[in-house]
């Protein structure tokens, strides 16, 4: 059970971290680690937002290498090679970092790119970028990149359905990892640091009331529970609130300037033959966007799309028209697999926090970290536009940042009582079925089977028969708001 809240009124922190995601559990655990007093709290479960809205993909980098229209867009604004250039080379290290370090958090693929000759890239542009990308990493860890020819391709299930096989110059095939579960990677984090004294509460709003010489005061709202909100104090607080950081910002400063750029993104779940697990394909879909058709356990899903979002932040669905649209570009990808509304499994959809930028009209991808004094909030620093893949090297950006501004920690001050791990404080069904388990990411769940599932949950958390049967109905309309395909064609 997680403490009352109460028994965190009026207590003192170094830091508090405001949003558990991958970035904010990943902060956590490097300023735990380092010896500082934190908290860090999420509104809802522990990595609910972004991070668990995401295509999984702990991608090479070969997207950054691939110029606008031309490769003569890199010569006409060699600023933009020289960032291409350093994304590249962090998402190789990351890849290699991560997969070294989580291997059982990590699943390799085989995924494919279709070169057409009439298509955006040329065959020896691919070879180039593989072999750029092979220079740029640390060379642990290979992509096992091959071209495959046309008659090669044929004999590979799912790539042999692609259109248009006779304007092939050949398929891209190469090694890419995908997040197997990034719920679970945030929470892991979130256990470790809680092992080294941070207090990590999920069902927790945060709330920025003023500051004065010794930090911000915060206010903590149980969102599970009518208990009246507690108020602790910080010398720093961290905005890791993903989409949410301008809302968040913008309660202690009007003044505050717009900070995110949320754009939308979704995902469509099916079943394809068995013998097309563990490949996958990457390409460009009819506007040119990039489009993939993923592996993912025994199924594959297809996504991401990307469209500006202004919408509700907390109910982030696939409508019916995305699901048509996105068929519709999977029929013109693999025309054979006459994809239809009824063989979707589940959708989800997720909002990118892009970082604003007014000259930039679809937001930054780079990761940045904001400096929140000069929009009227001293102490506060916030990160915008950090993927799962680099959360760790997120993480120990923000704790750098914090050392700069606050110094070392005092080496005579205790942490708080070591908290009970997070990953025991699941409060709901939901929480157990896509966070604690991933059961809900495998598809749609049987009545017997959820019934079952619910009352195991019910075993291990002490609800009774009216509780349960709350958190089975509650699980339910999540699905149906959330993850059920619909069913229009
Ligand atoms: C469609 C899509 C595809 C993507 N694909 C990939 C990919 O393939 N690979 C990759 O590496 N990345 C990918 N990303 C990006 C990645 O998912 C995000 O950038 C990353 O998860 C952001 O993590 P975060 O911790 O910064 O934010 P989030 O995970 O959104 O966490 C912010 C948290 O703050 C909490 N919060 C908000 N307000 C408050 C408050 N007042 N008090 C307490 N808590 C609060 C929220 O509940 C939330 O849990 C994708 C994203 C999307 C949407």
């Amino acid at each position: 059970m997680r403490p009352a809240i109460d028994v965190l009124n009026g207590a003192e922190f170094d830091v508090v971290v405001v949003g558990a995601g991958v970035n904010g559990a990943s902060t956590a655990e490097q300023l735990a680690a380092a010896g500082y007093r934190v908290l860090v709290v999420d509104k809802s479960d522990f990595a609910t937002g972004a991070s668990s809205r995401s295509s999984r993909l702990l991608h090479c980098g070969l997207r950054y290498l691939a110029p606008g229209r031309s490769v003569f867009d890199f010569v006409r604004h060699p600023s933009r090679l020289n960032v291409a250039l350093r994304m590249a080379r962090q998402a190789m290290q990351a890849r290699s970092d991560f997969v070294k370090t989580f291997p059982e958090r990590s699943a390799p693929m085989r995924l494919h790119f279709p070169i057409y000759r009439d298509g955006q890239y040329k065959r020896w542009q691919v070879d180039f970028a593989f072999k750029l990308l092979k220079f740029l990493g640390p060379g642990d860890l290979p992509l096992d990149y091959r071209c495959l020819s046309n008659a090669e391709a044929r004999a590979v299930p799912l790539v042999s359905g692609l259109r248009d096989f006779h304007r092939l110059d050949g398929v891209a095939a190469y090694r890419e990892y995908q997040f197997h579960w990034p719920e679970r990677i945030a929470i892991d984090a979130l256990e470790r640091a809680a092992s080294n004294g941070a207090v990590a509460r999920n069902y927790t709003q945060a709330r920025m009331l003023d500051h004065d010489a010794g930090g911000w005061r915060i206010e903590l709202t149980d969102m599970l529970s009518q208990s009246p909100p507690v108020t602790v104090r910080a010398k720093m607080t961290l905005l890791m609130a993903g989409t949410w950081i301008d809302e968040v910002a913008r309660g202690p400063s009007a003044k505050i300037g717009r900070k995110i750029f949320g754009t939308k993104g979704c995902h469509l779940v099916v079943q394809l033959p068995p013998e097309c697990q563990g490949i996958g394909i990457a390409t460009y879909n009819s506007v040119g966007e990039p489009l993939y058709c993923i592996p993912w356990k025994h199924l594959h899903y297809f996504g991401p799309t990307e469209t500006e979002y202004t919408g509700d932040l907390d109910r982030i669905h696939v409508t019916d028209e995305e699901q048509a649209g996105l068929i519709r570009e999977a029929n013109i990808l693999l025309p054979g697999l006459k994809l239809k509304a009824s063989d979707i499994l589940m959708t989800w959809a997720g909002v990118r926090p892009l970082t604003y930028d007014p000259a930039v009209p679809f937001g930054k991808r780079s990761r940045e970290v904001h400096d929140l004094a000069g929009d009227g909030l001293p102490d506060a620093m916030a990160m915008t536009a950090g993927p799962v893949m680099t959360h760790r090297s997120a993480g120990e950006e923000m704790a750098a940042a914090v050392r700069t501004r606050i110094g070392v920690p005092d080496p005579a001050r205790r942490p708080l009582a070591a908290a009970p791990p997070p990953g025991m404080h699941a409060e709901t069904l939901s929480d157990m079925m896509f966070r604690r388990t991933d059961r809900a990411w495998s598809g749609p769940v049987t009545e017997d089977e959820l019934a079952a599932l619910a009352g195991e949950t019910a075993a291990l958390l002490g609800w009774d028969e009216e509780r349960t049967q709350r958190e089975t109905r509650a699980f339910e309309d999540e699905w149906a708001r959330l993850y059920r395909a619909r069913s229009a064609e």
